[in-house]
């Protein structure tokens, strides 16, 4: 990235991703100087030529930026050191997307560049708008959050499509982005409330849509809906999307098919019931977000509903990874509180829930309307006591303690019952009493599943 050739930049945070960034700016002609709290990563960065040294007892007054590493792991703007020293200084903080973001400008300004946010849906959306490129035969780049640093895409030129997932915290420090169609999913209040920053949040979030040529807001939450207002008022192109209603315009879900009427675009249907990777309301108000900028992009209608019938999902989200006779295997172990496993508990009947793990704040009283829908429940982890005490006597229920077992015992039920049913891992709880981290449960719940008798694996 040559935005800072012959400058003196800092950057901190020099894991896998930092690495990516400080050679992209090395290569790039920029003067960097790199550092880690972590003295191995130094080592490492030195050892290929990075200039590295502790950035607590720099000059700060030379620095044209500070770049912080998509790898420094703040989910919500946070101090950290670095930050305020820069402030300090009056050096301007910044992260790869922005780097990104101005060498798109510079070289191929043209280059169509689809940036997503939201509470919810980011990676799926992200992954489904990347899908349907690809079947319209377009050069596409997928990253950002969804776990690929962008400076390690293929640089921008002219035709190359970059789809790219954006954490409030990358847009934070990205304030040029300027991506063709920016799109605000969803802002969840009740996350907001718990992180108490509620403005700060949505104004960051809200600022990737209005720096958007043209902005896609799903308008089924209060914020949401006052930010389309106010982008429109002003007279920026916007399309309303949503999972709850027909829209007059924009493109709009009746339960069964996405409806797009989008002025000058035509009207068109997209009929989801088929498609298993898509199921779920939420997963409508993703795939409104795909077929609203397909078609900002000159996407043809056959193509988008080819994309969308061929999506395989992403793992850990309602994945189905396995089938026996009647009995469906469910992986959503990306669901790590309540409101997370609220969606794959309203997709299902008869569901043999597995459920559990470490707990958070709030337990499962919030899923209560879910209840009557749950065969029984196989409760695993610490929370399997707490959950228990939710779910009464009015709700089947066991404590098998390990995934494994449960897994057993969820399988032999369901089947036994000999009607169709879901066996669901969906644990309303994060996974570090038993797992690394939730893809690690996911695979075992995975593994778990194939090695029963009688499952045939329906994903690859
Ligand atoms: P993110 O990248 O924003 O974390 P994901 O696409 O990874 O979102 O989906 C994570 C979980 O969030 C899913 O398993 C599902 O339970 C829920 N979810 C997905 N899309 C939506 C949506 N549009 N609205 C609400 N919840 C959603």
């Amino acid at each position: 990235v040559r935005s800072f050739a012959g400058a003196s930049v800092a950057l901190f945070g020099l894991g896998g991703s930092g690495l990516a960034t400080a050679r992209a700016l090395v290569a790039g002609g920029a003067k960097v100087t790199a550092y880690d709290d972590n003295p191995a990563s130094v080592d490492k960065a030195g050892a290929e030529g990075i200039a590295t040294a502790d950035l607590r007892s720099a000059d700060w007054t030379r620095y044209a930026a500070l770049v912080l590493s998509p790898g420094v792991p703040l989910t919500h703007p946070k101090p950290h050191w670095t930050v305020d020293l820069a402030r300090l200084h009056q050096v301007p903080v910044i992260g790869d997307i922005e780097l990104f973001s101005r060498e798109r400008r510079a070289e191929a300004p043209g280059a169509p560049f689809v940036a997503i946010t939201g509470t919810n849906g980011k990676s799926t959306t992200t992954a489904l708008i990347a899908h349907c490129l690809k079947v319209a035969g377009k050069d596409t780049q997928l990253g950002g959050n969804i776990g690929v640093a962008v400076l390690t895409l293929d640089p921008p030129a002219p035709e190359r499509h970059y789809v790219v997932e954006c954490s409030s915290y990358q847009i934070d420090l990205a304030p040029t982005i300027e991506p063709t169609v920016g799109i605000l999913l969803n802002l969840s209040p009740d996350h907001l409330d718990r992180h108490g920053t509620m403005g700060n949040y949505a104004a960051i979030k809200a600022r990737l849509v209005a720096n958007a040529q043209a902005a896609v807001i799903g308008v089924d939450t209060a914020p949401c809906r006052e930010i389309a207002n106010g982008l429109e008022s002003d007279g920026a192109a916007v399309t309303r999307i949503s999972q709850a209603d027909i829209l007059d315009r924009g493109v709009g879900f009746d339960g069964k098919s996405l409806q797009r009427r989008m002025p000058g675009y035509g009207e068109a249907s997209f009929d989801l019931t088929a498609i298993g990777s898509l199921r779920g309301r939420h997963n409508a108000q993703n795939a409104a977000a795909a077929v609203a900028s397909l078609t900002l992009l000159g996407v043809d209608d056959a193509t988008i509903a080819r994309g969308l019938a061929t999506f395989p999902g992403l793992a850990h989200r309602m994945e189905e990874v396995g089938r026996a006779g009647r009995v469906l295997f469910v992986n959503d172990s990306k669901a790590t509180n309540a409101d997370a496993a609220a969606p794959a508990l309203a997709a299902f009947q008869r569901i043999y829930w597995i459920a559990g793990g470490l707990p958070k704040e709030g337990g499962i009283a919030s899923l209560r309307p879910f209840f009557p829908r749950l065969a029984k429940a196989y409760l695993i982890g610490e929370a399997a006591p707490a959950f228990a005490a939710t779910l009464g006597e009015r709700i089947p229920y066991e404590i098998s303690g390990t995934l494994d077992i449960a897994v057993e015992h969820a399988a032999a039920d369901a089947k036994a019952a000999g009607e169709d049913a879901v066996v669901l891992l969906s644990p309303a709880c994060a996974s570090f009493d038993q797992f690394r981290n939730f893809e690690v449960r996911g695979d075992a719940f995975r593994a778990a599943v194939a090695a029963l008798p009688d499952v045939e694996a329906t994903r690859g």
